[in-house]
């Protein structure tokens, strides 16, 4: 950085020429009025990087406390009904906190359409709206929960754990594995009517790097219709097939009770969060309040 000091005309020939590297300063043909000037301006421009410092240091904080709201680092167990909004949920977490989220569903899919040995296994299982073996959905996920705790951030399950098995197997997983995560059960809580009547609405984003879940109650949204956040074509996902999303409410609601039971024998608090007739903005909030 070089400084150019105008002074007055008399002094024209003392022009000041400061150089500045790194910590060290150059200062040429100084004369003692221009030394005072050279001085205020260097505490002024100082004080004027303090400020910056201090703003992007704020603003840090400011990020930093939202962020700090989710430390100790959390697992979050999401329970909510298919359609209760919890992968809506996850996805502003994601994006607004930087949590990480693990959808089992989609951790299977992706197997699925990669073909892969255990992919190959639970197609059978999904395609007869049957739940997959718990353990290879357990080994699935312990394999992530490994390998994402590396970062340090919060994680949401979306999915998992769906029998009294895997709530086990995860609890076991986090024991043995990531012992300095602190698990959390949320129970989003919603009467059955709005969850079938959301359900049936559902849309999901084709575009694989997308996958954004919207209702075709909201502006915009309608069958083959485009995707508003990256133009990929809208689609009903198989398990959202009306055939298909019976089975998969009363297989979810059989379970559900059961694992909420086990949590609460093995001595964990369930938050219950009455998430009736709130929008997605609403239901994020909610979750903020109670990080
Ligand atoms: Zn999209």
């Amino acid at each position: 950085m070089i400084l150019v000091l105008v002074v007055p005309e008399k002094n024209i020939k003392n022009v000041v020429a400061i150089k500045r590297k790194g910590n060290m300063l150059l200062i040429k043909n100084i004369s003692k009025i221009n030394m005072l000037i050279c001085l205020i301006l260097l505490t002024a421009l100082t004080s004027c990087k303090k400020n910056k410092d201090n703003e992007s240091k704020n603003k840090i904080d400011t990020k930093g406390n939202s962020m700090q709201k989710i430390q100790p680092k959390t697992i979050f167990s999401f329970f909510g009904a298919p359609g209760s909004g919890k992968g809506t949920l996850a996805e502003q977490a994601v994006e607004k906190f930087g949590f990480l989220s693990l959808s089992t569903g989609d951790l299977l899919r992706e197997n699925i359409s990669k073909g892969t040995q255990i992919g190959k296994k639970v197609k059978d299982f999904l395609d007869s709206g049957q739940l997959v073996p718990d353990e290879l959905v357990t080994d699935m996920v312990q394999n992530w929960l490994i390998e994402k705790k590396e970062t340090g951030k919060s994680i949401i399950l979306d999915g998992f754990p769906r029998t009294k098995e895997q709530t086990q197997n995860l609890i076991d997983i986090i024991n043995e594995n990531l012992p300095e995560y602190k698990l959390r059960v949320i129970a989003l809580d919603i009467p059955e009517e709005e969850i079938l009547a959301r359900l049936t609405g559902r849309r999901i984003c084709s575009n694989k790097e997308c996958k954004a879940v919207f209702n075709i109650s909201e502006p915009g949204i309608k069958d083959g219709g485009k995707c508003p956040k990256c133009g990929g074509t809208l689609i009903i996902r198989q398990d959202d097939k009306p055939e298909v999303i019976k089975d998969r409410f009363d297989v979810y609601k059989k379970n559900e009770t059961e694992i909420l039971d086990f949590y609460k024998s093995a001595g964990k608090n369930i938050e219950t969060l009455d998430i009736s007739k709130l929008n997605k903005e609403e239901v994020f909030d909610k979750f903020n309040n109670i990080l």
